[in-house]
């Protein structure tokens, strides 16, 4: 049942008077409590009978907004009346002067930046978003407009599911591109988060659903191993007198997603999912950080610490403001657990920002929120003193010449530095090394040549089918290593040098030439090899083959350690088909103004091209770009100059759907590793040229120490058809990952297989 907007109207009033009873800020002073009281009346009155698209009366979204300025960041009077009168001049007949003659100055500039900032956004199609900051910078006096502007745009995204479809992806893609990253350098992490995956949401329905159901299921697993951690801890924490708490933090579904598109991982092999928090409040008299690192200790005495993964950010906080000690430890499950270790006080600028400072200090007088809105503004004008990066990428490692690398159980082994995957396979038991064919390490697959750095966990791959290779012994660094390879072949070598001499021997004969050191010279240079041994090894084995004798006396050769397949199975005829672009009857202009195309391969019908940065196909979920010569370009929503268009000049963006008719098809590149073996890429190949509607244009693979990769370059007609392909080719034994290949990743476009 609806309610009548009488009773409406008195549930947003009583909603403003939960916001100042729950706000010390805010009833500091009669005269401020006062304010916000009058300007829910006045905004009430000015916006009296308008509705939102949800259907309920407007005056909900200013009082929202005021809420979150005052419970989620914390400013006071000034700012809630600002967001309560934050649309009036905008959208009634209310202006500026009046706000400044019914209230303060104060309040009437910032609803004058607000409105100045709206406009903005409205006449965007030629605004350059790289001088957004600028602008934002030259037109804003106070940087509470900043704030406020931040919660209008996040109560906008939480009530984004009323808004047409276009409207949708429009808005989205700029929260994503200019109001998320304000948040994050502002150090308001909850909403920076909050407004992410929002915008993911929005974007990208099928798959933040997806990845959220993945992430509870892994949660309730995850928490076990957590739980096994924490019991010992409290134990220790309680022994010396420490008040806390300890909670699990789940990483945001968007800075998943994220991580899954710049390292092109699946779901599966992201693995600090979730991490554990401990909160302390702090014991009297002892500095918070010797209390920190305390807690540190306690943690370490229990259970080894991953070396790399050291954070101190309470000696030297991030720029926005973030103070924490994070650890990575081995849980006796054999996994990892992030432990970040905060006080109370370090807890809520990590959730609030800087905001949350006034709290603790002298009582929240104003000056003190000046200085934190002053330290905003140095923070934004200085875009580029970021510290963050050079701490991020500092790498603490305690040990110099050992490193300390992990089995898939967390089991623990001390390797000299310049240890390799096949070193560690023999290092727990030989015959793991003989039969191993490669490695996960940290869940990606390497080749046995990998060399490991400290804290990297290692699964040796092995096959029955494989045999030790004498060439192994140019990647093993230990003596134990290395006995162990020599051993097996000490028989076996001496019989192949002999055999390899004598063909060598004959074949030089046929060509009336002998032995010589001039010759070996060559031959050793050719192929690579250091020793003359080897070289009559390597002719045993028929490793080479001396049919092109003549060949390797007079010219170079590639390093012999790789092999490369190139073939190319010429053009294909829809080459020139596919930049077709002409007799457009349909006229960009009016499409401008239609909210949603759907638009199809039938060549009859198709005016359009497609953008070369992202290379959707039909069935990908796209957008139309019409540019300035009124030309119509597809771009994948996910491609980051669709969302740099999409910010700036929203309103020439279109939503679109593409549909394939089997007519034309276009050009896609997979990517496809795993392990080498005999005939893999003619089984690959065999797979693609069964499949009906799809064309191969190239391939091209290079196998490196067991390991191999490649490229095949695909003309087809539809994202379906893709997708079928990939799964097959996944299937086939020895293929570890495949994935399409552009600059973003759709997650469901990385496939893995257990091998
Ligand atoms: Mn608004």
């Amino acid at each position: 049942m609806e309610l009548s907007e009488q009773v409406q109207e008195e549930l947003a009033r009583r909603r403003v008077e939960v916001i100042i009873e729950r706000n010390p800020r805010c009833k500091m002073t009669q005269e401020g409590v006062d304010m916000i009281r009058k300007a829910f009346e006045i905004a009430n009155n000015a916006h009296r009978g308008v509705k939102r698209k949800s259907g309920e009366l407007y005056i909900f979204h200013p009082v929202a907004v005021a809420s979150i300025v005052a419970d989620e960041i914390g400013l006071g009077a000034t700012s809630v009346t600002a967001a309560l009168l934050h649309d009036v001049v905008e959208d009634t007949e209310l202006s500026v002067a009046d706000v400044a003659h019914l209230f303060n100055p104060k309040v009437a500039s910032i609803v004058d930046g607000l409105t100045k900032l709206e406009s903005v956004f409205d006449q965007s199609a030629s605004l350059q978003v790289e001088n957004f900051r600028k602008l934002l910078m030259s037109m804003i006096e106070d940087v509470r407009v900043i704030l406020i502007k931040l919660a209008d745009r996040l109560h906008n995204m939480r009530t984004l599911d009323s808004m047409p479809e276009h409207k949708r992806y429009r808005i989205s893609a700029e929260t994503l591109y200019i109001y998320a990253p304000i948040a994050h350098r502002l150090g308001l992490y909850a909403i920076k988060t909050e407004l992410e995956d929002l915008s993911l949401k929005n974007e990208h329905p099928q798959v933040y659903a997806t990845l959220q159901n993945k992430l509870e299921i892994y949660a309730q697993d995850y928490n076990k191993v957590i739980e096994s951690v924490t019991g010992q801890i409290r134990e220790q924490l309680d022994a010396q007198g420490f008040e806390y708490t300890i909670k699990s933090r789940s990483k945001s579904i968007y800075s998943i997603w994220h991580k899954m598109q710049t390292k092109g991982v699946p779901f599966e092999e992201i693995y600090d999912l979730i991490a554990m928090r401990i909160v302390f409040r702090p014991k009297d008299n002892i500095p918070e950080k010797t209390q920190c690192w305390a807690i540190y200790s306690i943690i370490t005495d229990l259970y080894r610490p991953k070396p790399d993964r050291l954070r101190d950010w309470v000696s030297t906080p991030k720029a926005n403001g973030y103070e924490a000690l994070h650890t990575t430890i081995m849980s006796p499950k054999g996994r990892w657990v992030e432990i970040q270790i905060r006080s109370e006080r370090m807890d809520e600028i990590a959730e609030r920002g800087f905001a949350a400072h006034w709290k603790y200090k002298d009582d929240g007088k104003e000056h003190e929120i000046d200085n934190w809105l002053n330290s905003i503004r140095k923070t934004l004008e200085n875009a580029t003193s970021d510290s963050i990066e050079f701490l991020d990428a500092f790498k603490l490692n305690l040990f110099s010449s050992e490193i300390m690398i992990f089995t898939p159980k967390g089991e623990m082994k001390v390797m000299p530095v310049g240890s390799t995957a096949l070193d560690f396979a023999f290092e727990i038991h030989t015959n793991l090394g003989y039969h191993s064919i490669g490695a996960k390490v940290n869940y990606k697959l390497e080749p046995l040549s990998y060399e490991l750095k400290s804290g990297d966990q290692v699964e040796i791959i092995t096959s029955e089918k494989q045999h030790p290779k004498y060439e192994w012994i140019n990647f093993v660094t230990t003596a134990k290593a290395k006995a162990c390879i020599k051993n097996i072949f000490k028989d076996e070598r001496k019989e192949l040098i002999a055999a390899g001499e004598s063909r060598l021997e004959s074949e030089l004969a046929k060509r009336k030439l002998s032995i010589n050191a001039r010759i070996l010279k060559k031959l050793l240079r050719n192929y690579h090899i250091n020793t003359k041994d080897e070289l009559y090894f390597q002719i045993g084995k028929d490793n080479i083959d001396l049919e092109d004798l003549e060949k390797a006396l007079t010219q170079k050769s590639t390093n012999r350690w790789i092999k490369i397949w190139h073939l190319n199975f010429g053009s294909n005829k829809n080459d020139d088909d596919a930049d077709d672009y002409q007799d457009a009857d349909v006229d960009p202009k009016q499409l401008i103004k239609s909210k949603n195309v759907v638009l199809s391969d039938d060549s009859s019908n198709r005016r359009y091209e497609i953008a070369q940065c992202c290379n959707p196909i039909p069935g990908d979920d796209v957008v139309a770009y019409i540019d300035d010569e009124n030309h119509i370009i597809l771009h994948s929503r996910r491609c980051a100059n669709a969302i740099k268009l999409m910010s700036s000049r929203g309103n020439r963006i279109i939503s679109a759907q593409w549909e394939s008719h089997k007519v034309l098809s276009y050009l896609v590149i997979i990517e496809i590793s795993g392990i080498d073996r005999q005939g893999i890429v003619s089984d690959i190949t065999k797979i693609i040229s069964l499949e009906l509607n799809v064309n191969m244009r190239s391939v091209h693979f290079e196998s490196h120490d067991g390991v191999f990769s490649g490229n095949i370059y695909l003309y087809i007609y539809s994202a379906i058809d893709l997708q079928k392909l990939m799964k097959a080719i996944s299937k086939v034994k020895g293929v570890d990952k495949v994935t399409r290949k552009d600059r973003n990743n759709l997650e469901n476009s990385v496939i893995t297989t257990s091998l």
